[in-house]
């Protein structure tokens, strides 16, 4: 479908936007130096200026309703000292508890599937301590070439903690000559023909670099025909795109709450174990007290028994202040619903990509390496620049767009539909048509 690509139609396309109200739950920074270029323009109250902020993928907006959220907590604290872990609306003893039922139709789990403690690479060497458990045979890990640097510097050094060698033990899919993004016939033909020397495939669900949405269903199908393990990295996916966890049914997952979920920057990661794991106590584990059975976990007593499910991962107790600024983020997932979310983005990435190639008109400024395939990417456009996308880039920080630059040569946007409009996406394709290089 062609979208008209004006102001007039991309008002009329907010106009009808039945998501179009939580835009006005988040806070659009301002900086003074924007907009030199043309008109003002402003829908509803974005901001005091008209910055269009399309770095959700990297950190992710403010939701007003996180002022308060914190606040409650600072009363809470104030009013009962150490008693605030039993009383109050939300007795910090059982904070993670008040996250789980979100969390999990967030990702599509059950309840007792996922967790919220810690931050994503932390979480991520939990779950390979359970689950990377290499043997003299069967000791690889699959991934994908150019994940994440924290990822890959995770893998290599799982590898070296296990006296292996990263260069043997990681074997990368990456894509073919002339390629941008992976096929999914190439990255389950390796898993095939690595075999049985894989312990453990481990991707991440979407790209941080090229928002390659991968096809997890059939990654995780994969593994565990070869008798691999399977785990995702979901930090570019969580909020961006519904998923089914529990069904698709990876071993582990971890994502972080601070991009596509607002939760403010270093915000607390999730934590998805297959129920399959949920019971197993002989399961090698990094443990800590608020994994044990909360029956007995303040009888101090010695011998560690894990909580049923992704509880008993869990090593400290809630950092209150910033789950309480994830739960008021996730109050807004629920109240939006992630499949509303998801198709308002289809139509969102869908119109980025046609004013973002006709707002080149024909320049080669740059080269769209998304893939174009809706199912494979959420919102998130990467461009591939070359010795001008710096300047690019700079031009378009000044005239009020925030974007990301990822060396060496990469423009990431993501509209994302929480608080993105399409006159956001407009206003981008008018300021790359007055990038004059
Ligand atoms: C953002 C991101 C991280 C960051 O990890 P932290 O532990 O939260 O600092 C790690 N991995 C991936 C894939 C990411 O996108």
């Amino acid at each position: 479908m062609r979208y008209e690509n004006t102001l007039a139609a991309a008002r009329s396309l907010d106009a009808q936007d039945p998501l179009r109200h939580f835009r006005k739950q988040f806070i659009f920074p301002s900086h003074t130096d924007s907009l030199t270029l043309g008109e003002t323009i402003s829908m509803g109250s974005p901001g005091r200026n008209d910055i269009r902020y399309f770095c959700g993928n990297s950190l992710g907006l403010q939701p007003k309703a996180i002022r308060q959220a914190l606040l409650n907590e600072l009363d809470q604290w104030a009013e009962h000292g150490v008693e605030g872990h039993f009383r109050g609306e939300y007795p910090w003893m059982h904070y993670h508890k008040f996250l789980t039922q979100q969390t999990a139709r967030l990702v599509g789990a059950l309840p007792h599937e996922v967790v919220v403690m810690n931050t994503l690479t932390v979480n991520l060497h939990l779950m390979m301590a359970s689950f990377y458990r290499p043997t003299s045979t069967r000791y690889k890990i699959v991934m994908e070439a150019g994940a994440f640097p924290s990822d890959q510097y995770a893998m290599e050094s799982q590898a070296r903690w296990h006296g292996l060698d990263p260069e043997t033990a990681i074997v990368e899919v990456t894509p073919r000559d002339g390629e941008e993004v992976l096929r999914t016939e190439d990255i389950l033909q390796v898993i095939e023909d690595q075999g049985e020397s894989v312990a453990l495939v481990m991707f991440s669900g979407v790209n941080y670099y090229t928002g390659q949405f991968y096809d997890l269903e059939s990654i995780t199908k994969a593994g565990h025909h070869v008798g691999a393990k399977v785990g995702f990295d979901l930090a570019h996916a969580a909020g961006n795109l519904p998923m089914k966890l529990h069904d698709w049914g990876p071993d582990f997952a971890v994502w972080c709450s601070y991009k596509y979920l607002n939760s403010g920057p270093g915000g607390p990661s999730g934590a998805f174990i297959h129920e399959r794991h949920a019971n197993a106590p002989d399961l090698p584990r990094f443990a800590g007290w608020w994994g044990h059975d909360e029956a007995e976990r303040f009888k101090m007593k010695k011998g560690f028994h894990p909580m049923y499910g992704a509880e008993g991962w869990q090593l400290s107790n809630a950092q209150i202040f910033s789950f309480a600024a994830h739960k008021a983020s996730l109050d807004i997932f629920d109240a939006a619903g992630i499949e509303n979310l998801r198709a308002k983005s289809l139509r969102l990435t869908a119109f980025m990509e046609q004013v973002l190639t006709e707002a080149d008109g024909g320049r080669n400024l740059f080269k769209v390496i998304t893939p174009s395939a809706p199912t494979q990417r959420g919102c998130q456009m990467s461009l591939l620049t070359d010795d001008r996308g710096k300047a690019i880039f700079d031009f378009l920080a000044e005239n009020g767009i925030i974007a990301d630059w990822r060396e060496p040569n990469v423009i990431r946007f993501a509209p994302v539909p929480l608080y993105n409009s399409f006159e956001d996406v407009f206003m981008l394709g008018e300021k790359i048509k007055a990038y004059k290089g």
